[in-house]
C-alpha cells in the first residue's frame, strides 16, 4: 500500500492530490461524496483486526487435521506440526525443518510481533518497547513466510495421495487457505504507518 501523491475517484475519476490526513480522518470526494483514503489510525485498525483473526485462523490451522486417509479401514489423521514431525521421522529433514519456519514459526512470529506492536500502540497508546529491532526482525522476515508454498504442497500430496487411498481435506486445509489469503493482505500493509503512529505519541 504505497502511498502515491495523487489520487483518482473510483467512483467519478476526478484526481485528487493527496493530503497527510489526521487520525480518524477519510477524505472525501467533492463531486460525489465516495471515500477517497483514510487517515493512518483507520487502516492501522483494520491491520490489527487482521492480525487477530490471522491469529485465530492459525490457531484453527494447527489444532485441526489437514487430511484424513483410509487406508484399508485405518482412518489416518494429519495436522500440520503431525505432518512436519512425519517429515522429520523418515529421514527429510532439511524439508522439515524449512516447513517448520517458513510454515510455523514465521508467520506465527510475524502474527505475535505484529500484535503487540499494533496493540500497544492503539489500545495502550504507547511507544512499544523494542521497536525498532521488531521492525528490522518483521522486514527481514516478510520473504520468509511462505504458507501459500507449503499450502500448494499438501494439495498436490493429496491428489497423488487419492490414487492410493480414499482422502479428504479436513477443517485445517480450509484454514491454511484462510491463512494464505490474510497473511498476504497483512504482508502488503505499509509498515512505514506503524513508524508514524509511534512519531505521534509522547514521549
Ligand atoms: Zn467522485
Amino acid at each position: 500500500m504505497q502511498a502515491s501523491k495523487f489520487i483518482v475517484c473510483e467512483h467519478c475519476d476526478v484526481v485528487y492530490q493527496r493530503a497527510d490526513l489526521a487520525r480518524k480522518q477519510t477524505a472525501l470526494c467533492v463531486r460525489c461524496g465516495a471515500e477517497l483514503y483514510r487517515g493512518p489510525t483507520m487502516q492501522l485498525q483494520t491491520m490489527l483486526a487482521l492480525v487477530v483473526t490471522s491469529l485465530v485462523v492459525f490457531v484453527i490451522a494447527n489444532v485441526y487435521p489437514l487430511v484424513a486417509m483410509d487406508m484399508h479401514g485405518v482412518e489416518n489423521h494429519s495436522t500440520l506440526l503431525g505432518a512436519i514431525g512425519a517429515a522429520w521421522n523418515t529421514g527429510v529433514g532439511s524439508i522439515a525443518v524449512l516447513a517448520a519456519l517458513t510454515v510455523f514459526l514465521f508467520p506465527l512470529t510475524q502474527i505475535l510481533l505484529l500484535g503487540y506492536l499494533l496493540g500497544s500502540l492503539l489500545i495502550l497508546h504507547r511507544k512499544p518497547f523494542g521497536f525498532i529491532d521488531i521492525m528490522h526482525a518483521l522486514r527481514l522476515m516478510r520473504p520468509w513466510s511462505m504458507v501459500e508454498v507449503f499450502l500448494i504442497g499438501a494439495l498436490v500430496a493429496v491428489v497423488k495421495i487419492a490414487g492410493m487411498a480414499e482422502v479428504h481435506a479436513e477443517p485445517g486445509l480450509y484454514a491454511l487457505g484462510v491463512l494464505t489469503f490474510l497473511l498476504t493482505v497483512v504482508n502488503a500493509f505499509d509498515l512505514r504507518l506503524l513508524w508514524d503512529a509511534r512519531e505521534r505519541l509522547p514521549e
